[in-house]
């Protein structure tokens, strides 16, 4: 009998020409047209039947809606004569929901890690202390075995400590450093891990470009995950490219690799912490990145295309006063 004005915004967003005249008096199936008819068409002859109110969630392809069908009823008699059908429209207000978990799970990230410094470094440290003392006494044959327990809980206390650095949200220290030395400084521990797998590395650096309020520690820890992960996705043979380039209005940092790309559904989830697809993976490399680059006021972005190769480009953005030196 009647459909109030958004619905006919809704209407015209697939019929540009629409009327209303194409609605009313017409079946509920046609002007339901792109909802969930079938639902919608069920509760409303609950409604109609049985004089009651239901509620539903309506999905469409990239829409969430939330639907009432509510009874028109004679005052007196109670006597049915017809239903409304209300449809909201609640999208943002679900993505805000989504948003406001990951926020939580975040916080959690954070009370958790706090008690595992406590719990787990404390008494690790001791066994690695124990463990290079029994190594000296020990003999020569049984090196290899200490070799790969040291190397192990190495790598155990490296995960803790990713996991800190992620979970404090502790106010680090800037200073105005360049870019490219901090880079530089890195290189040969790249080096050194990219022949190890028979990988080439290309380093273009911008020796001119201004200086940056940075805080140089979190700085090579970012380089050294993506340039890790960069390696990580490669075969042999691979080419990990890290390219400095200036814009006006800050520095973009450019890590390059010839790897197998990152398909569009892993894409998003590239930055939640304890996401990986590595069966020996943290998950926290790129979530740490992305807070250290929250901190520095930047940006941090992923381009991939499948079978041809990944590129995350960093943007640091210029010091607020800038120093020319
Ligand atoms: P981890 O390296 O421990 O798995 P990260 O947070 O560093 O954790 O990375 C998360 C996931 O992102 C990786 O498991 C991998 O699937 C994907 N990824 C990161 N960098 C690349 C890259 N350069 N190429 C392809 N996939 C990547
Ligand atoms: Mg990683």
């Amino acid at each position: 009998m009647s459909v109030n004005d958004t619905f006919m915004q809704f209407y015209r967003l697939n019929r540009p020409n629409g009327t209303r005249e194409d609605l009313i008096r017409k079946e509920l199936e046609k002007v339901l047209q792109g909802l969930d008819y079938e639902i919608v068409a069920s509760r409303k002859e609950q409604t109609l039947e049985g004089n009651v109110k239901t509620s539903q969630i309506l999905q469409s392809a990239d829409r969430v809606y939330y639907a009432t069908t509510s009874p028109i009823t004679k005052m007196h008699t109670n006597e049915n004569i017809g239903s409304v059908i209300i449809i909201q429209d609640i999208t943002e207000l679900e993505a805000l929901r989504m948003e406001l978990n990951h926020v939580e799970r975040l916080g959690l990230v954070g009370q958790m890690a706090a008690s595992i410094t406590h719990e787990i470094r404390n008494p690790m440290a001791v066994v690695r202390g124990f463990l290079q003392l029994m190594r000296e006494k020990s003999p020569a044959s049984l090196e290899h075995y200490y070799r790969i327990v040291m190397e192990e809980l190495d790598r155990a206390n490296g995960i803790i400590n990713d996991f800190l650095s992620l979970a404090q949200n502790r106010v680090v220290k800037m200073e105005l450093y360049r870019l490219h030395e901090i880079i530089s400084e890195l290189t040969p521990l790249l080096w050194a891990d990219a022949n190890l797998r028979g990988q080439s590395i290309e380093v273009r650096l911008d020796e001119n470009a201004p200086l940056l309020m940075l805080n140089h520690k979190e700085i090579k820890q970012l380089v050294l995950n993506l340039g890790r992960n960069a390696m990580e996705a490669m075969g042999e043979k691979g080419n990990l490219i890290l390219e400095m380039k200036r814009q006006s209005d800050g520095v973009e940092l450019y890590v390059t690799d010839t790897g197998p790309g990152i398909p569009p559904a892993q894409k998003e989830r590239l930055f939640e912490p304890f996401f990986t697809t590595k069966s020996k993976g943290t998950g926290l490399g790129l979530s740490l990145c992305l807070s250290i680059m929250e901190r520095h006021g930047g940006r941090i972005n992923v381009e991939s295309e499948e079978g041809l190769g990944t590129t995350f480009i960093v943007f640091f953005p210029f010091a607020s006063e800038r120093v020319e030196v």
